[in-house]
């Protein structure tokens, strides 16, 4: 019998590997910088199409490559990085595998050009599929440039596999704020379809910080730094009330190599305990400098895990770092969790449509804060709680409440014990007979509904008492609105009358550029100008902001959210955001006809129940089931 093992030919094996370094067009970016930053670059540029599909070029001012070089550069295991197994124990560049240019050469078309400055002449080189297709010497600048072209054209697995532009560049953007924050010495640019999205000049961290991510984080920041015999830890932390819901915005680098480690996220999580809420994510970007004999980063072929020998100490030295820059920089706590729903007091609000007597105490000036209770009030909504609380749980062991399921009403209505109008709590409630209808609430003009702690709306309804959760309710009622508006592009508009000129951080303009249709079917009229720059003329008509560039922000904050976490479809999730976003607070005083005409849009809801996310938006308590409250209990019986 003859032998059938054979060794795999290098493209191949080149194309196995490539499997695991080049997953989407984000890799080739990162390994691409990479090399330019351990090549001593001082200018890196970075240029992309189509969110890396097409295009993805990185030029820099590096050290260049020998001609010879240049074709190994593309050969599997091919460094100038590490030369023994000792060196694997002291790594101080980024690369070290080799495995790079030959895994992205595998799957696309290459293209070097690259010269060292002692050179006269440069090389150029290209590549398709591990093969080398031309090689020649060219009059070429000092530097590397290397532009990776159709990306997995000759896999068109992956290829289908890429997601659509808006999450590829997302995930490019990703990967360029992660090497640009670890190297604010580097100038760095990224153009996206010839636009340029940034342009980062060499300085100090907090720069590079606000270059990124806003010029309104630069006081928001706490510096944060520790010496330690084992580690050195430096970097900014964000205060607690920059807390977000999102996660995405926090960053470790341990000898300046991204990473991630659930661990010791949480030994920061543990040092905020108490100053933000628990589904929020505090800023943080953390360097960490440390012997590299003390961690081993060659666990992951992407090589954003690593292991630390002494994970525990360093846990506890980071857990102190933050805590004393959060002590030294006197962030006590100072929000107000009790109506947990949004600490941001100048959140969209009914309260513009309201004349200011009706919800200012005591007059004076614009400064109505829904959350600043005075301790007697707070101590009042604490306890009501309390007694809430403990009713909820003994009616919901009892099934006391159901939700309010409309469809069922009118379809069984004959049904003895199902939610109906017509069910024996009518009789009690002596109200003669109940009308042919489907809608469980009367007329506006008969109905008296009561605001409860300016956060719950108590309506009596004919088979009992309805009790709606104010928030919920209007999210639920935008939802509806803000997603028919995006199926029918039918968005009204209420024009500004000043417009407002707004300015975003580049990712967020990004992003607002992606879902620009979506926004503007919404009913948001702008111009989008240069520099981030968007010019508001109008706003969904349904909205009342007084901020638009809050508005903005807290909207695409809530979209990346979702959009992390949801499986939906895109007009589902634009519409969430914004409902979410400009939804009435708890908190908000509401007249009786803002009462009545909220309970009213809900009721016009195909799906009344539960907001979009599926939280209720309200309870019923039938009228039977608050006799059973007042009836003798069965254990007095017995005695
Ligand atoms: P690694 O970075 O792990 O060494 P790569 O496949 O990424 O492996 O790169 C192979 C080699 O090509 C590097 O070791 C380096 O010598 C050379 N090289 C790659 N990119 C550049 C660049 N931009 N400038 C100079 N040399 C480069
Ligand atoms: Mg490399």
């Amino acid at each position: 019998m003859e032998d059938i093992i054979q060794l795999l030919p290098d493209s191949i094996a080149n194309q196995i590997a490539a499997g695991e370094v080049v997953q989407r067009p984000a890799s080739v970016v990162k390994e691409l910088m990479e090399n330019a930053i351990d090549a001593q670059s001082r200018n890196i540029k970075v240029v992309i199409k189509d969110a890396g599909k097409i295009l993805i070029q990185v030029i820099d001012d590096g050290c260049g490559m020998s001609e010879t070089d240049a074709r190994l550069s593309f050969e599997r295991h091919a460094t100038s990085k590490i030369r023994s197994s000792d060196d694997l124990f002291s790594i101080y560049t980024m690369g070290f595998r080799g495995e790079a240019l030959a895994s992205i050469a595998a799957v696309a078309e290459v293209e070097l050009k690259t010269k060292r400055k002692t050179d006269d002449l440069g090389v150029y080189l290209c590549m398709a599929a591990s093969q080398l297709k031309a090689q020649e010497a060219e009059t070429c600048k000092d530097g590397t440039s290397i532009a990776v072209k159709n990306l997995f054209f000759n896999v068109p697995a992956r290829k289908n596999f890429l997601k659509s532009n808006a999450v590829e560049m997302r995930h490019i953007l990703d990967q360029f704020h992660r090497i640009a924050l670890a190297y604010s010495d580097i100038n760095f640019s990224l153009y996206h379809n010839e636009t340029e999205v940034y342009n980062l000049y060499a300085g100090k961290l907090v720069n590079r910080i606000t270059a990124i991510f806003g010029k309104n984080y630069r006081d928001k920041l706490a510096f944060c730094q520790e010496d330690t015999e084992l580690i050195r830890i430096k970097g900014y932390i964000g205060k607690p009330e920059n807390a977000k819901k999102t996660r995405g915005d926090q960053f470790f680098f341990v000898n300046n190599r991204y990473i991630r480690h659930s661990y010791l996220h949480h030994a920061v999580m543990n040092a905020f305990e108490g100053l933000i809420p628990s589904d929020m994510h505090p800023f943080y970007v953390l360097f960490i400098e440390i012997d590299p004999k003390h961690i081993d980063i060659n666990v992951h072929p992407t090589k954003t895990e690593i292991k630390f020998d002494d994970e525990r100490t360093v846990y506890a030295i980071i857990q102190a770092a933050v805590k004393k820059s959060l002590g030294t920089h006197n962030l006590t706590p100072s929000l107000d969790f009790d109506s947990n729903v949004n600490h941001d007091p100048t959140l969209p609000q009914f309260q513009q449509r309201f004349p200011k007597s009706d919800y200012q105490s005591g007059g004076g000036g614009n400064n109505y804060r829904p959350f600043e209770k005075s301790p007697q009030e707070k101590r009042n909504l604490s306890n009501w709680h309390k007694i809430y609380e403990g009713l909820e749980k003994k009616a919901i062991q009892e099934n006391t409440y159901g939700t309010f399921d409309f469809e069922e009403t009118t379809q069984s209505k004959n049904e003895e014990n199902t939610l109906t109008f017509e069910s024996n709590a009518n009789k009690l409630n002596n109200e003669g007979p109940a009308k042919e209808t489907s809608n469980p609430i009367e007329p506006a003009g008969e109905r008296q509904s009561f605001q409860v702690h300016n956060q719950y709306i108590m309506t009596p309804v004919r088979s009992g008492l309805m009790l709606i959760e104010q928030q919920a309710a209007h999210e639920r009622v935008l939802y509806d609105k803000f997603l028919d508006s995006l199926k029918n592009d039918s968005g009204a508009a209420q024009q500004l009358l000043f417009p407002s000129t707004i300015t975003l951080n580049p990712a967020d303009f990004q992003l607002i550029l992606e879902i620009e249709t979506e926004i503007r079917n919404l009913g948001f009229i702008f111009e989008v100008l240069p520099e981030n720059r968007l010019e508001i003329k109008g706003v969904p008509a349904d909205i009342t902001n007084e901020n638009e560039q809050e508005l903005f922000e807290g909207f695409l904050e809530q979209f990346k959210n979702y959009q992390s976490t949801l499986k939906v479809e895109r007009e589902s999730i634009v519409a969430r955001s914004l409902a979410k976003r400009s939804a009435i607070r708890a908190g908000t005083k509401l007249t009786s006809m803002e009462m009545n005409l909220l309970v009213d849009q809900l009721f016009a809801s195909s799906n009344p129940n539960y907001t979009p996310d599926g939280r209720p938006t309200l309870v019923m308590l039938t009228l039977d089931k608050i006799k059973d409250f007042f009836e003798k209990p069965d254990f007095l019986w017995e005695t």
